[in-house]
């Protein structure tokens, strides 16, 4: 039978009427790889289903947050369970005492923490923190790497390797912009020359530990301890963004897998078991100046949301309770990944292929992938061939070359072999198109 995405289409031209782009958040537009999203009746297990039929094996994961895939029993009778007793009071509940000193036990740089409704609230609100604590303006980010789409954050790099902020977005304004200092990731000696100009006025850098937003990109040998030295010695704080990373990369986050401690770490996804969930929480003489155990104002209507919480503290629970789960996890993602890269190799196609625990990313570039700049070099052309043809043989993956992918805890070898086998054929469809 042909593919074909005619229902999608007719939901997504409807929707286009109603909603800005027929999407409620813009890469689900499918604008990096052409063609109609699908659009999703349910999702199980490791599969995910369109209204017209088609049922893939999912490795978006809800863009991370289903690592122990969709409908997990345990998180889906915790939510059936929350639900009978109401879904928001505005008020403490036990449940959130009890998800916080979950973050704590796994997280040990993590003293405090406070619960919010998105990654986009957890670093808005930890910038904020680290501002109100230090005294001070300025941010440092790094070129590629997303932090949610406030103001402050939405800022790229302009032309060299550090320059100050440009708006990404009309609407950002220029002063604000103009606060954030972009750096190159994996450069550790522009960060130092970055200091040794602004060092004074920086409040914090943040960073994600393992970039999973400009595709994924690792970090080389040394380079977080670097970061955490240079942001130590100006008195300005480290944030680590683990919005994707958290209980992703390991069960203690990147944090744990590359031994670094962090001031202030922003958690999302995987917190929030498929909820609206973000998280922010460190240092306790930090966290002591949010509101109202201090003065920094920070607030949320349905911020530890009960259905939320009972989601969220499920899945950590499940994962820190099954022995091995990272070390399975890994050994799935390195896997698939050799098995994708065998294919691949036929064709003579070099790409970069990149994997932390349960987290990875191919890069369709002959050349090393290690910030931004190379990120960028990428073929976009051949990954959008690539994508269609996983797509039309039932193999779903984030649409766009910029974007990591996510293996479950319910992925099997027999998803694994399915993935690596519509590869060979997706690559004979890049390969062939590189030819014309
Ligand atoms: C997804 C993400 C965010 C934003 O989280 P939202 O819940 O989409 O607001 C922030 N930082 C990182 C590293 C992310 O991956």
């Amino acid at each position: 039978m042909m593919f074909n995405l005619e229902k999608s289409a007719q939901a997504f031209a409807e929707a286009k009427q109603y909603i800005p782009g027929g999407v409620n958040s813009p890469v689900r537009s499918f604008r990096g790889v052409g063609g109609t999203p699908p659009f999703i009746a349910g999702a199980a297990g490791s599969k995910i289903y369109d209204i017209d039929g088609h049922e893939y094996i999912d490795y978006v994961g809800s863009w991370g947050p289903m690592i122990l895939g969709h409908a997990h029993p345990a998180v889906t009778e915790a939510l059936r369970e929350a639900l009978q007793h109401g879904t928001s009071y505005g008020a403490p509940t036990l449940l959130e005492t009890e998800l916080a000193k979950m973050v704590v036990r796994l997280m040990p740089s993590i003293e405090l923490v406070r619960m919010v409704n998105s990654g986009t609230e957890a670093t808005m609100s930890a910038l904020r923190l680290a501002r109100a604590f230090t005294k001070r303006n300025k941010i440092v980010k790094f070129a590629g790497c997303y932090h949610g789409h406030h103001d402050s954050l939405l800022v790229k790099a302009g032309s060299g390797a550090t320059t100050l902020g440009i708006p990404d977005s009309p609407g950002v304004t220029g002063n604000i912009a103009g606060e954030t200092l972009t750096a190159e990731y994996n450069d550790a000696d522009g960060l130092e020359q970055l200091f040794e100009r602004y060092g004074e006025e920086i409040a914090a850098v943040i960073i994600e530990p393992v970039p999973g937003n400009m595709g994924m990109v690792l970090p080389r040998p040394g380079y977080l301890q670097q970061v955490r030295n240079i942001s130590r010695k100006y008195g300005a704080l480290l944030i680590f963004d683990e919005v994707m990373t958290g209980f992703r990369v390991a069960l203690g986050g990147a944090q744990a897998l590359y031994g670094i401690t962090p001031d202030l770490t922003c958690l999302g996804k995987i917190i929030g078991g498929g909820l609206p969930v973000g998280a922010y929480g460190g240092r306790r003489d930090i966290m002591e100046q949010v509101a109202p155990a201090g003065p920094v104002y920070q607030a949320g209507t349905l911020s530890g949301n009960p259905l939320a919480m009972a989601a969220g503290l499920t899945t950590l629970q499940v994962l820190a309770g099954t022995p091995s789960i990272y070390e399975q996890l890994a050994a799935k993602t390195t896997s698939l990944c050799d098995g994708i890269r065998i294919q691949a190799d036929k064709f003579d196609l070099t790409l970069q292929y990149h994997k932390a625990g349960a987290m990875f990313g191919i890069f369709f570039s002959a050349e090393p992938v290690y910030n931004y700049e190379t990120a960028k070099k990428a073929d976009t052309t051949s990954f959008a061939v690539y994508f269609q043809a996983m797509l039309e043989q039932g193999i779903y993956l984030a649409p766009s070359q910029f974007e990591a992918a996510f293996m479950s805890a319910v992925h099997s070898d027999d998803d694994i072999a399915a993935t690596v086998a519509a590869s060979a054929s997706a690559f004979a469809r890049v390969a062939d198109s590189k030819t014309r």
